[in-house]
């Protein structure tokens, strides 16, 4: 069969990248690495990369989120497992949960399929800020700004 005319262009792309400064700093020690970007159905690709220990940050899902652990562990404090390398992850709309990174574990990268948004949360369940594609594209074009890729790098992961 033939490829229709009107199908967007796939991504083909080393996910962990060579050029260290494709990885977004979101945090400090905390990165996450876009992969694609849907400004279609409000959904997202990423490597989060984490190089530090403790409490990330505790957070809802509107939508579902998939996970892959690449490398090193993590958990959420209110499930009693943990995710190590290797492990596929489910997150189902309404999860509220808390992730750390454990003593010990020096880096962790994870794939992350995210839908809708991450609402994140205060310890009341308040609303303390909120992501959603838009924005990541936002903070994507602002570090690639700074950091010379140029205003355009993003535009080979947006869909
Ligand atoms: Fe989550």
């Amino acid at each position: 069969m033939m490829i229709p005319p009107d199908a967007v262009p796939e991504i083909v792309t080393l996910a962990i990248p060579v050029d260290e400064r494709v990885w977004v700093p979101q945090a400090p020690d905390v990165w996450f690495r876009p992969l694609m970007l849907n400004t279609t159905n409000g959904q997202w690709c990423n490597l989060l990369r984490v190089r530090k220990s403790g409490v990330l940050s505790r957070h809802r899902h509107p939508a579902p989120v998939h996970g892959y652990v690449i490398k090193g562990s993590w958990r959420y404090l209110e499930h009693s497992w943990i995710a190590t390398a290797g492990s596929y992850v489910f997150e189902p709309p309404g999860e509220v949960h808390t992730l750390v990174v454990d003593e010990g574990v020096e880096e962790m990268i994870t794939f992350f399929n995210i839908s809708g948004a991450m609402i994140y949360l205060d310890a009341a369940d308040r609303v303390v800020a909120w992501e959603d594609v838009h924005t990541k594209i936002e903070m994507c074009r602002r570090h690639y700004v700074a950091c010379g890729l140029g205003e355009d790098f993003i535009r080979k992961f947006i869909r």
